[in-house]
């Protein structure tokens, strides 16, 4: 019996990434909304697991970053609110103020200058092959010429998230894989003209858990900004929300139940989801359960699965819906989050300033 769906894979790149100890882990989400399953199930369910297991000496960073945000045009009012909520749900899903810095990343202004200087030494045609970049030419077509700087330097300021921190292990999903890497080679770049070890190259820690796809679409992620927001489970769900929503998920008309995601993508999201959710799984894949659950008629295998959501949101909703509403803690949870995450990008702004003769 065991469930490998938590188990994170550090990966080493080369020996001289050798983890230094004390451990500092960053991470960040944009405040673009409630999150939902797949932010939960793919990231912020492992942020929660890395704090709770973190040795006494081990630096938590988690980042609302509103800087990211704005790549795309935000309606003020929204993401003000935006960036209240998604406070309110880091703290829901159990990441500890005493224990994880939380903050807004437009509140440490260091994030910003490091990545000026960092543009200063990354180049255009690097930024260009970026898979997300040729996605979103891709799709602008003829009007790419319209999309902003911000969007093509979007892993520079990725980057600069990271190296202000000295972050040594950096949990993502396997979408972000590649900015991670450009954030190592920024450093050792910046390291070999500057000096070594004036920013320290992270670590990656990819999670297993798999993306977790939309209910309209299976064959797209579950995300965000998808213009229906039937095809995502956000935290804040109720639970008739969640069995409707699971009730209308697309999926076959094949008889039985079997696990082959590229055959049959929506029956397969929802053994994931099954899978993924139930931390005390008794399966060691998503096949196994599968054969489990193969006399299952569509219906009773949707119940099964909007049970299992609902039991992982239910106390994440519970504790969302008191927090929303108790603005001053929130107000004094992010400015004690933006004093600790300044301190910690001072020292690195102020090595990188000498390194450069800017002081
Ligand atoms: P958007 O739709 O605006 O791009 P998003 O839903 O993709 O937003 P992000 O803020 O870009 O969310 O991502 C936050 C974290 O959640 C990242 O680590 C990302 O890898 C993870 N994540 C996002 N969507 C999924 C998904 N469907 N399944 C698993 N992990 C996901």
């Amino acid at each position: 019996p065991c469930s490998g769906a938590d188990k994170l894979r550090i990966r080493r790149r080369n020996s001289s990434s050798a983890s230094p100890t004390p451990r500092t882990i960053f991470s960040g989400i944009q405040p673009t909304g409630i999150p939902h399953l797949g932010n939960y199930l793919g990231a912020l369910r492992q942020w929660v697991k890395l704090q709770d297991e973190a040795t006494p000496d081990t630096t938590l960073l988690y980042s609302l970053v509103d800087l990211h945000a704005i790549t795309v045009r935000q309606d003020p009012n929204q993401l003000r609110q935006w960036k209240k909520e998604s406070l309110a749900m880091l703290l829901a899903i159990g990441l500890d103020p005493n224990r994880s810095i939380i903050f807004h990343q437009s509140d440490v202004p260091a994030h910003a200058e490091l990545m000026w200087i960092l543009s200063c030494q990354a180049s255009t045609g690097y930024l260009g092959r970026m898979t997300q970049w040729k996605d979103k030419t891709a799709s602008a077509k003829e009007n790419s010429e319209k999309l902003k700087l911000g969007l093509l330097s979007y892993p520079v300021l990725q980057a600069a998230d990271v190296l202000v921190h000295r972050a040594t292990h950096v949990p993502v999903g396997h979408d972000q894989a590649q900015h991670l890497e450009f954030a190592r080679e920024v450093a050792s770049g910046f390291n070999h003209v500057y000096g070594q070890d004036v920013l320290i190259q992270p670590e990656t820690l990819i999670s297993p858990a798999k993306r977790v796809m939309s209910l309209t679409d299976p064959a797209a992620k579950m995300s965000k900004s998808h213009p229906n927001a039937r095809s995502r489970i956000l935290l804040t769900d109720s639970t008739e929300t969640i069995q409707s929503k699971i009730k209308a998920a697309v999926t076959d008309s094949i008889e039985g139940i079997t696990y082959d995601p590229s055959s049959r993508p929506g029956v397969s999201n929802l053994i994931d989801i099954i899978y993924h959710t139930n931390d005390t799984s008794d399966y060691a894949s998503q096949d196994e359960l599968a054969r489990d659950l193969a006399s299952l008629s569509m219906r009773s295998l949707k119940t099964r699965t909007a049970d299992a959501i609902d039991r992982v949101l239910e106390p994440i909703r519970a504790r969302y819906s008191s927090l929303i509403g108790d603005e001053s803690t929130l107000i004094d949870l992010a400015h004690t989050g933006a004093v600790r995450a300044s301190d910690s990008a001072s020292g690195t702004v102020a090595r990188v300033r000498k390194a450069m003769g800017l002081s």
